[in-house]
């Protein structure tokens, strides 16, 4: 079996430590990862880095952030955009709205994967991919995904929407394994050790009952990787 833990964090590297994992893509939290991470794609080939500002540190991020982004994505062009997003339990939604839209332009204009964070905002989010439904559109992967089958059947309408399936599927919340179509999921940690990527298979296996979903979702996180 191989496995890419699609959704991890610098601190945490899960093909160190956990079995079968043979890749992951470790997602920026704010500015000071970006350097980091970046330094890590190039001394170990099984990371894929992707770097952006985290909607819970919106705050501290400094006005002239979009322009180290943008150099930093041009000139590395295998870099994806992540984790950027919306979180209605944090503070500043103004100011998420205004970082999350920089971003998603970017990762838009460069033809980046954006890596998406959504706690209680689809409506808002939403809205943006409204805006860019005529235009091309990056490849989303909605990190940890737990939403309703309305937002489900909402986000499906787009092709390019991944979604990673993390803690959320381990411990039966609301992740819609059921309504998911296989070529569509993938799986993450999340960067927290307690969440094994082999039980979120597992668990996953059993609901779609399909022996072979491991490859098919090791295939899918190939694909995205490719961005084609
Ligand atoms: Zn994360």
């Amino acid at each position: 079996m191989k496995i890419i833990d699609a959704h991890t964090h610098i601190d945490y590297i899960t093909c160190d430590v956990q079995p079968d994992v043979v890749g992951a893509i470790c997602c920026a939290v704010a500015e000071s990862d970006w350097n980091k991470i970046i330094d890590l794609t190039k001394h170990d080939n099984r990371i894929y880095g992707a770097v952006g500002i985290h909607p819970w540190v919106v705050d501290s991020v400094k006005d002239d952030f979009y322009i180290r982004l943008i150099k930093l994505l041009e000139t590395n062009s295998n870099y994806m955009v992540g984790e950027i997003g919306l979180d209605k339990y944090k503070p500043n939604m103004q100011k998420q709205i205004e970082v999350f839209t920089t971003q998603f332009d970017i990762a838009t204009k460069l033809n980046r994967i954006v890596f998406l964070h959504c706690v209680g905002a689809w409506d808002k989010i939403l809205c943006v991919l409204k805006q860019y439904k005529n235009s091309r559109m990056p490849k989303i992967v909605v990190h940890n995904f737990n939403a309703n089958k309305d937002i489900l059947e909402k986000l499906l309408e787009y092709k390019n929407i991944y979604f990673s399936l993390g803690k959320n599927a381990v411990y039966g919340k609301n992740c819609r394994i059921e309504q998911i179509p296989v070529n569509r999921i993938l799986v993450e940690t999340d960067g927290k050790k307690e969440v094994l990527l082999k039980d979120i298979l597992l668990k996953i296996m059993q609901i779609k009952n399909d022996k072979n979903i491991a490859d098919v979702i090791y295939d899918n996180t190939l694909k995205v990787l490719k961005n084609e």
